[in-house]
């Protein structure tokens, strides 16, 4: 399953932290078993991203449910699920 988590960070950005990226915290309950066990980490996986910068290899963090085993991927909000490219990013910036 993926689920998509919004971050202002643009697909470079997110590239150059790789794993130093703050990720979010996993679901309190497995959306698949419903259990209240905690969601492990899981490690990462791969996925191209194709941006107006080029294309970049990104890690995407994945959680793996203790009791009935199934993962979860965590998709940042300028990827799409199932595409590479990733839509272009509004030209402003966040208040920090
Ligand atoms: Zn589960």
């Amino acid at each position: 399953m993926q689920q998509i988590f919004h971050t202002p960070a643009s697909p470079e950005e997110y590239w150059q932290l790789g794993k130093e990226f703050a990720f979010p915290d996993p679901p309190r309950f497995c959306p698949f078993c419903r259990t209240s066990l905690p969601l492990r980490k899981h490690g990462f996986y791969r996925r191209n991203a194709l941006s107006g910068r080029g294309t970049r290899r990104i890690l995407i963090r994945r959680y793996r449910c203790c009791f009935c085993g199934r993962t979860v991927s965590f998709l940042p909000s300028f990827c799409l699920p199932y595409f590479q490219i990733t839509p272009p990013i509004p030209n402003y910036s966040f208040p920090v």
